[in-house]
């Protein structure tokens, strides 16, 4: 097949583009440069089956471009208003890509008969006041608060598939995921990063509130295999969350980190809990299980060995 990665210069778009190609699939990636990197796509510039393409995956497509799949994943996706790179500081970008740019791709694949997927996110969930967090929990979202545009952008997002998927006519399908980690990782406040950065300089971990909020972390290969089970065998109009259902404390990370790397990095309490911060957040992944036959298998100690190794051995010409 011939598929349209958009955001495929990030992280995961990277490791997706990476996948098919090994499957014997066309890729075309599409990225604007905003929060990824040419070097995560530098291995694969001279690959008869990629093709790169610097442009905003909001515009139109020219008429004879053709292909089978787009797997829309173009977004800024870091919360840290801190940084440059997250979407409360891209907060226009974040909601046009996810929206405008969600309908856009929408009307460009079922204009070629082609498969539709779209990267949403656990943060539709919101504060969840359910847990663990199945496909059909509605959430608990602010529509103005920090972390409102993305939320809302993605959960409009989801709404634009499902309209285009249950008037019939386009094979459109969602996935929820949860946060993933693993190399090629931008430095972007996202807490994983944060604390395997800070554990191999030896500097303390910035916790923010008292660190008893949890998240349940994926390896990045295991969500691409989740990405690619939802393309070949998900529904159309379905949403599935992807993820790994193993959860910690913020502080119970920290731990992992500190013993991986023998870091002597202590626990520094930074700042109070941003607005809106999730308290605890875990899938529900039964439905991909029974439907895409998925689970993850990595454990978070040995992903977190994947990321460190990388981390030690990367040349960063960038930097
Ligand atoms: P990333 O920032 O590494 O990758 C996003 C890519 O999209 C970047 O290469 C960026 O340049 C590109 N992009 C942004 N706006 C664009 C636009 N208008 N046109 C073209 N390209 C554009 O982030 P990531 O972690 O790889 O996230 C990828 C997707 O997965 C995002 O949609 C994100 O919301 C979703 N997601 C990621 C996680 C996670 O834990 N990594 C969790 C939930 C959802
Ligand atoms: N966090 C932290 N220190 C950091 C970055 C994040 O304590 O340097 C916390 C953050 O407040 C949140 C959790 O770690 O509760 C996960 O944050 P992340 O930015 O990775 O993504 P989120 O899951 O909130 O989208």
């Amino acid at each position: 097949m011939r598929i349209v990665v958009t955001g495929g210069a990030g992280f995961l778009g990277s490791h997706l583009c990476d996948k098919l190609i090994e499957l014997d699939h066309q890729v075309i990636c599409i990225d604007n440069l905003l929060t990824g990197n040419p070097f995560n796509i530098a291995h694969l510039q001279n690959s008869p089956d990629f093709e790169f393409v610097q442009a905003d995956a909001s515009d139109s497509f020219p008429q004879d471009l053709d292909f089978d799949a787009i797997c829309h994943l173009a977004s800024p996706a870091s919360p840290n208003k801190n940084n440059p790179k997250s979407y409360q500081a891209l907060p226009f970008e974040t909601m046009q890509v996810n929206s405008f740019g969600t309908w856009n791709l929408c009307s460009e694949a079922l204009a070629r008969g082609a498969k539709f997927l779209f990267a949403s996110t656990s943060e539709v969930y919101g504060d969840p006041l359910e847990h663990p967090q199945k496909e059909d929990y509605k959430g608990n979202v602010s529509t103005t608060g920090p972390r409102a545009v993305y939320d809302e952008a993605k959960r409009f997002g989801e709404t634009i598939v499902s309209a285009f998927a249950y008037s019939g006519r386009l094979d459109g399908r969602i996935v929820r995921i949860f946060n993933t980690y693993g190399p090629r990782m931008d430095s972007d406040g996202r807490v994983v990063i944060e604390f395997v950065n800070a554990a191999l300089q030896n500097k303390p971990f910035p916790v923010f509130g008292d660190g008893t909020q949890t998240r349940s972390f994926c390896f990045v290969s295991d969500l691409i295999e989740g990405i690619i089970a939802a393309m070949e065998k998900g529904h159309s109009g379905e949403v599935y969350n992807l993820g790994n259902p193993d959860e910690f404390t913020i502080l119970e990370l920290a731990e992992k980190v500190k013993q991986l790397t023998n870091a002597s990095s202590v626990v520094s309490f930074v700042q109070d809990m941003p607005q809106d911060d999730p308290t605890r957040r875990c899938p529900d992944i039964t439905k991909a299980r029974t439907i895409l036959g998925w689970e993850p298998k990595v454990s978070l100690e040995e992903g977190l060995k994947k990321l460190v190794v990388y981390l030690q051995t990367i040349e960063k010409p960038w930097v």
